[in-house]
């Protein structure tokens, strides 16, 4: 199958990347000829890895860059593509503008697919002439580690579509599951859902940072506790989903003080140096605040 990746960042080279180790060949697409080499390299690198880890065989990865192309011409990377996978920033102007473009560009077949990570699938289809072709493909961070997909389905998503979807994502051996178009999708409603509660506890001191995740980890198995989670992924980025959840599903989503706080002075989690934790080269050193350290 012919497939085009849109955007070549954290998320497009992983999927690109995906997707041409699954035999596809793959075009990917970036506005700058220096963010589709970044994004090369990236994939390069990471099957590198895979080869050193023992994961990948020296061929396949091999194979895998010969079925992957880079390009900043939309034309050049959707006019053959039977699956157009869209992973530019969530933003619904530009989302609208990306999927309209390609739609110009593609055959009435052709399936275009978003990797939104909480914009509604129902509106950024609603720009298309044939808006029943959408559906959303949700992939994790980072893509070729991660096992699931969250096949979103907007109200216009076509039974064909949907279909090609669960299709595309089973052959490139990830796990899906299937979403309405509702705010959060699953993953992100359940997540947020209890990382907010572990901030609303460490906020009235009924544990430690550390010890929250601890109970997480070791009580209920999960690989990361809530708190060391969201200095994960960026407490900027968790203030957001939760400002949206709260306007889209209620006050059960309310930010606690404590997050604005740390967002407010900067503390952002891992990438900046300190969150609820305190990071060093990527790893925990201690705890933000007047816990013990961890
Ligand atoms: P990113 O900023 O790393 O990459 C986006 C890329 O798109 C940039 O390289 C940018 O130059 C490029 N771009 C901008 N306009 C474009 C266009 N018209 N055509 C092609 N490329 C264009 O962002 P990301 O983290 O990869 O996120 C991309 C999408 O994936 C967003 O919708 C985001 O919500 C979603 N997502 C992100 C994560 C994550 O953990 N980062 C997880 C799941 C879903």
């Amino acid at each position: 199958m012919q497939v085009a990746v849109l955007g070549a960042g954290t998320m497009g080279h992983g999927i690109a990347q995906v997707s041409a180790m699954a035999g596809h060949e793959v075009w990917m697409r970036d506005i700058e000829d220096e963010l589709v080499e970044d994004g090369l390299d990236a994939i390069e690198a990471n099957l590198a890895g895979g080869v050193e880890r023992g994961k990948v065989s020296e061929d396949a990865a091999e194979a895998t860059l010969d079925r992957l192309s880079g390009t900043t011409s939309l034309a050049e990377a959707v006019t053959d593509a039977d699956f157009v996978i869209e992973a530019v920033p969530e933003d619904m102007d530009i989302k609208h503008d990306t999927v309209t473009d390609v739609e110009s560009h593609v055959g009435r077949e052709t399936v275009i697919a978003s990797n939104t990570s909480s914009l509604s699938l129902t509106e950024i289809a609603s720009a298309l002439e044939h808006p029943d072709r959408a559906v959303g493909l949700h992939f994790f961070n980072p893509v070729h580690i991660m096992e699931l997909v969250e096949i979103v389905v907007a109200e216009q998503t076509s039974d064909e579509t949907l279909a090609a979807a669960h299709e595309f994502v089973e052959g490139i051996d990830r796990t899906p599951v299937e979403v309405t178009d509702a705010p959060g999708f699953a993953s992100s409603r359940l997540g947020v859902s209890l990382g907010v509660e572990a901030m609303r506890m460490v906020q009235e001191g009924v544990a430690s940072p550390q010890d929250i995740d601890t109970a997480m980890e070791l009580g209920y198995n999960h690989p990361m506790g809530p708190i060391e989670l969201g200095d994960v992924v960026g407490l900027d980025v968790r203030l957001d989903i939760l400002e949206y959840l709260r306007e889209e599903l209620g006050e059960r989503f309310r930010p606690p003080q404590i997050l604005k706080r740390k967002v407010r002075a900067g503390k952002l989690g891992k990438k900046s140096g300190e969150g609820f934790y305190v990071w060093e080269d990527g790893e925990i050193v201690g705890t933000s605040g007047d816990w013990e350290d961890a």
